[in-house]
């Protein structure tokens, strides 16, 4: 293959930029051209589609967010929104496609893979949410803004004894309150997963937070993803007011963290799966080697059929699930 095409879609996740950074850098090394596509699958749809050289991707290596620009795009879902973006890119000249984001961008790839373009799918969510991958790009980035957070408005609760319940992203995978919660030492922590196989029992929250206040902690924290009582708009709002109801005398607020989350400049981690990651896809689709994703297992790079990919199923950590029983976190 001799000119690609690479898409960032989906929500952003910082890192983004250091795969186009790299995708650039590799595929020079190979003497390809690179294009991007702004906004994703939107912009391949509306052709907008520009060459790519070193002035695009100078400086943007540490950059948070996407310089390609993302999007929600509604008309990826149809056949001839789809028909579209593959008379576009041909007509450009582009043989394969590079797309990073998260399991709706991948279900993109797959439908113009039945289409018959050659694709390679880098990873790049906060969620986490991809199964077949210990890593996805992005996610130790939130966790470290998300962290950050947590450590302040814990000196803050500290000083006045007050209780904060925290609420975190993660609308379906509990990765990013597991890890925050737990290293920023939440008495409690509530994720997804197991609210789908029992919804939390109140009680068992209020417990914990008062055996905690009489084992001499002044201070308390519950972090929550929101796809916990995703239902409800203020869902951690009115998961304050539950605990307040039964433990009127707590000092308790209210934080979500929010779209904070997002951005910022990409760990020195991330920024490393992305050039790991984005190396291997330009050699795959530089070798023709298509319809797959890449990811990284056991901290090292590997890839597989996109299809296998999609078939596996997103779990919770099993060992830091034990380990957050073993040091009194309840989940
Ligand atoms: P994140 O989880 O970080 O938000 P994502 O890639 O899962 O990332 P989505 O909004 O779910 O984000 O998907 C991105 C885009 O992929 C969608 O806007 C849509 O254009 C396309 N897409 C999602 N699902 C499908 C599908 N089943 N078929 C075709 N295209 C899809």
């Amino acid at each position: 293959m001799k000119s690609i095409g690479i898409i960032t879609s989906g929500g952003d996740a910082p890192g983004m930029n250091a795969v186009l950074w790299a995708a650039v850098k590799a595929a020079r090394f190979r003497n390809m051209k690179v294009y991007g596509v702004i906004n994703g699958y939107q912009g391949l749809i509306d052709n907008q589609i520009i060459e790519l050289n070193d002035r695009d991707i100078e400086g943007i290596i540490d950059r948070g967010g996407t310089r390609l620009g993302t999007a929600r795009c509604a008309a990826m879902l149809t056949r001839e929104g789809q028909e579209q973006a593959v008379q576009n890119m041909y007509a450009h000249g582009i043989e394969g496609l590079l797309v990073a984001g998260g399991d709706g961008s991948y279900r993109g790839a797959r439908d113009l893979t039945a289409l018959g373009v050659p694709i390679v799918g880098v990873p790049a969510t906060i969620d986490n949410d991809l199964g077949y991958t210990d890593n996805c790009i992005g996610f130790d980035t939130a966790c470290n803004t998300a962290v950050d957070c947590i450590s302040k408005i814990r000196d803050t609760m500290m000083s006045h004894s007050r209780v904060a319940v925290i609420e975190v992203m993660g609308r379906h995978c509990g990765d990013i309150a597991l890890t925050v919660g737990m290293v920023g030492g939440a008495d409690y922590i509530l994720v997804p997963e197991v609210e789908y196989e029992k919804p939390f029992d109140i009680d068992n929250v209020v417990q914990r937070l008062s055996q905690n206040r009489q084992f001499g902690n002044k201070s308390g924290m519950v972090v929550m993803a929101e796809g916990v009582m995703y239902e409800h708009k203020n869902r951690a709002e009115l998961l304050g007011q539950m605990i307040v109801e039964r433990m009127p005398q707590l000092d308790l607020k209210v934080n979500v963290l929010g779209h904070v989350q997002r951005g910022g400049t990409p760990s020195a981690r991330d920024r490393r799966y992305a050039l790991q990651m984005t190396e291997r896809a330009v050699q795959l689709l530089h070798h023709g080697d298509t319809g797959r994703v890449v990811g990284i297992k056991d901290s090292a790079v590997m890839d597989m059929p996109l299809d296998d990919a999609l078939a596996v199923k997103k779990v919770l950590n099993e060992s830091l699930l034990r380990l957050a029983h073993a040091l009194g976190q309840a989940i």
